[in-house]
This record gives C-alpha cells, sequence and structure tokens, in this order.
C-alpha cells in the first residue's frame, strides 16, 4: 500500500469528537504498538478499500458478520426492500416468526427465540432468564471467553476457581464481581471445584463451546460433556455463547456440530439456553437468545424476566438475517470454505516453519487464528503465553502489502465466501515476505 495519510489525518479528527478516536477499543491499533487505525469508505466481496484508496482483502470480516463478504447481492437487495417498506414500526411483522423459525430449525435446543440487538444483549438476558429461572445469582464463566461488556462477563478470575471474580473494568461493583466465578476453559476438575464451592449459588455455567475469543479453540474431548454434567448435578443451567460461532462452521451451531472432538455426543452437550449474534444479522445489529421452552417463559410478558428493545427484531436486521441464512443454504458453501482454510491455514504454517518461526495455528474450517508460539493454545494462559511483539509486526508486514487482520493476537482470521483461492495465494506469499523479514529481525 501507498501509505495512509488521509487514515492518519481523520484518526487526529476523530480523537477530537470520539472518544479513543474509535467507537469500541478493539478498532485502536494500542494492541499493536499505537498509531492510526486505517480509516476503510468501502467493501466488496473480501476487499474493503480504506480513505487513502488502498485495497485490502478483509479477514477481519467485521469480527465475524460478514461471512458472506463485503455487500452481497442477496443481502443487499433484503436491506434495500426494508429500506422502502420503512425500517421500524414498533410492532410484530412476520419476518420474525420466519427468522425464528429458521434459527430454530437449525438449533433445535431453542424451543423459544427472542430477538434482540447486538451479542452483549444476548448474552446479559441469558443470564438474567437463568437467574430467573433457578433463583440463584452466581454464573461460572471460562478465562479468555468474551460475552460482551455487560456487568457480569466483565469480571476476571481471582486467584483459583475457589475464589470469586474481581472487576475487569473499572465502573463494575465488586458486589457484581463477586456474583462470577471465572475458571480455565478445557479443565473439568476446576469447573468441579469452582461448583463444589460454590455450588448451591450457582445459577448457571456460561462457555463459548468452541472459543472465538483467545484464537480459536476446540474444546477438548470430553470437555463439554463434563461441562454439562457437572452443572446439571449442581442444578444450572448451561449457556452457550454461540455469538461467533454459530453459522461459522455448518448451517448451524457449535452445539450441532460434527466437527466437534471425535465421540462428542451431541445430544449430552445440548445447553439449555444460547445466544447468538454477528453472523444472524447479515451485516446488521442483532443478537437473538432462546432455549427450552420452561426455561424461555421467565421472560416478559410471560413471566418475571423482564427485557426489552425499540429497535428489537426490527425489519431491516431480520431481512438482512434471513438473506444471510438463505445464502449460507447454497450448497458447498461451508465445504468450500472448509477447503480455503486448509489452504491458508497449512500454508500459513509451512511457511512460518521454513523461517524459522515459531507459529501455531488452529483452525476450525474457515477460521483460523495464528498465536506466535511453539505450544499448543488450548486455554487462556497459553494463548497469553505468546509472542504480542511478533505478532504486531506480522500485522503491521501484511497490513503494508494490503492484507488486513484483526489488530489483535487473539483474534480469529475470519475467510467468507467471497475468497479464493487467489486470494488465499496473494496472501500466502504476503504471509512468506512477512516471515522472511521477521526471520531477519530475530
Ligand atoms: N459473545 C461473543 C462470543 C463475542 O465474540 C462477542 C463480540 N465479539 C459478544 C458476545 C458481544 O457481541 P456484540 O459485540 O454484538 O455486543
Amino acid at each position: 500500500t501507498a501509505g495512509r495519510p488521509h487514515s492518519e489525518e481523520l484518526y487526529r479528527e476523530a480523537l477530537e469528537h470520539i472518544v479513543g478516536g474509535v467507537n469500541s477499543p478493539s478498532r485502536s491499533f494500542k494492541a499493536v504498538g499505537g498509531g492510526a487505525p486505517v480509516f476503510m469508505k468501502r467493501g466488496q466481496g473480501a476487499y474493503f478499500w480504506d480513505a487513502d484508496d488502498n485495497r485490502y482483502i478483509d479477514y477481519l470480516a467485521a469480527y465475524g458478520p460478514i461471512i458472506l463478504g463485503h455487500a452481497h447481492p442477496h443481502v443487499t437487495a433484503a436491506i434495500c426492500r426494508a429500506a422502502e417498506n420503512g425500517t421500524l414500526y414498533g410492532t410484530p411483522t412476520e419476518l420474525e416468526i420466519t427468522f425464528a423459525r429458521m434459527l430454530k430449525q437449525a438449533i433445535p435446543s431453542m424451543d423459544k427465540v427472542r430477538f434482540v440487538n447486538s451479542g452483549t444483549e444476548a448474552v446479559m438476558t441469558t443470564i438474567r432468564v437463568a437467574r430467573a429461572y433457578t433463583g440463584r445469582n452466581k454464573i461460572i464463566k471460562f478465562a479468555g471467553c468474551y460475552h460482551g461488556h455487560s456487568d457480569l462477563v466483565l469480571v476476571a478470575a481471582g486467584s483459583g476457581p475457589s475464589t470469586l471474580g474481581i472487576p475487569d473494568s473499572a465502573g463494575i461493583p465488586n458486589s457484581i464481581a463477586h456474583e462470577v466465578i471465572t475458571v480455565p476453559f478445557n479443565d473439568v476438575p476446576a469447573l468441579e471445584e469452582a461448583l463444589s464451592r460454590w455450588g448451591s449459588d450457582v445459577a448457571a455455567v456460561m462457555v463459548e463451546p468452541i472459543v472465538g475469543n483467545f484464537g480459536m479453540v476446540m474444546p477438548k474431548p470430553g470437555f463439554l460433556e463434563g461441562l454439562c454434567a457437572a452443572a446439571r448435578r449442581n442444578g444450572s443451567l448451561v449457556i452457550y455463547d454461540e455469538v461467533i460461532t454459530a453459522f461459522r462452521f455448518h448451517y448451524g451451531a457449535a452445539q450441532t456440530f460434527a466437527g466437534l472432538p471425535e465421540g462428542t455426543d451431541l445430544a449430552a452437550v445440548e445447553p439449555d439456553l444460547t445466544a447468538l449474534g454477528k453472523i444472524i444479522g447479515g451485516g446488521l445489529p442483532i443478537g437473538a437468545y432462546g432455549g427450552r421452552a420452561e426455561i424461555m417463559l421467565q421472560v416478559a410478558p410471560l413471566g418475571p424476566a423482564y427485557q426489552a428493545g425499540t429497535m428489537a427484531g426490527n425489519p431491516a436486521s431480520i431481512s438482512a438475517g434471513i438473506a444471510c441464512l438463505e445464502a449460507l443454504q447454497e450448497p458447498g458453501t461451508y465445504e468450500r470454505l472448509d477447503r480455503l482454510g486448509a489452504m491458508l491455514g497449512d500454508g500459513l504454517a509451512q511457511a512460518a516453519d521454513a523461517h524459522g518461526i515459531a507459529l501455531t495455528v488452529n483452525r476450525i474450517r474457515g477460521a483460523l487464528s495464528t498465536h506466535f508460539c511453539a505450544h499448543p493454545v488450548t486455554n487462556y494462559d497459553e494463548a497469553q503465553d505468546t509472542d504480542g511483539e511478533q505478532f504486531a509486526l506480522f500485522f503491521r508486514l501484511m497490513l503494508e502489502q494490503g492484507i488486513c487482520l484483526a489488530p489483535s493476537k487473539y483474534e480469529a482470521w475470519f475467510l467468507t465466501t467471497a475468497h479464493t483461492e487467489d486470494h488465499v495465494r496473494a496472501t500466502l506469499e504476503a504471509a512468506d515476505r512477512a516471515f522472511e523479514a521477521m526471520a531477519q529481525t530475530q
């Protein structure tokens, strides 16, 4: 790319008006050494263009929703139709029924669904519903899983599985953090220890069944079974945060994915409640949650757990979501994402190896992560114990060659249906040059 003077100028201007210059902290380049983030102005297919007219192959995919690439014609047409018909009524619509049916068919654990506006809202409400249903207050979650920015899930681990959480953000009272216990992912004994200490207070165990927030991390064989069994023995609900994972690997969620570790009994790992977002909005704002009918009966207007939203179920987001899922039903979609994912993941691993750079590639179909380390990454400690400076260097070397990744060593690369073998080939050539340059600085 030929420099980004316009992005730098826009960043200076943005800093005057928007706190930090960005509307979500992950968009800043803080985790990759700082400076102006790239200001994008147009996206089409696998590409987007920045304010200086540099073109990038996009693996950020807006942190996940853009699985069809930018401005997919079927989604664009649905959004235009929705705009022409009025974007918001404040009444129920038939579209919502159509979409709820589609989600239930793909994710049968969701007997009843409710639409909201973001993944944060979806997760936040599953916690409220679980508390209402069980009459208990505490939540157990797993280190490094991200569940949005509501108070209860911005809580960090205390000093072991049997200690209460500490606030992971200013503005969150200790009293709220004390309602949360955080244990390591892929560690059933730690979960059991937490349950043995706090069990009678635990409303729910919440997890990303396949992790997308400290790299792409598969549950180890038996982990989800162990988690569900321990929660059930304790009378706690199981909540799956499938905001990243639903419709990512196949037409369904992680909980219905045949690619879970061999021998996984899908019936035994079915959650009580599920939170959705990202892909199901086709690029417009959305979230959804749902689960077993008797639990969802807690939700207003039927039950005592309140949740509402002026924008919830708006026809524009629902129309985009329906169109996105329709497009994903095209035969061969996920096989193609898998093929391209293998080409990209294997190619990156080989190129790093050829230059003597330690790289752990975790790939699940069209999503992968690149950790600069020699050890496997199966939990958050292992993901933290990787070379952030090397990642920052790699990120910048790729950006200069027109390859856009998320500016954080923890985030995934997402392939879209708009990516082709040519895009992947160009990306691997860029990565080879990046690794070569990195090897020279070692
Ligand atoms: N859960 C998970 C697993 C997520 O990855 C995210 C967002 N990255 C959220 C919840 C929050 O979703 P949103 O940003 O739409 O509020």
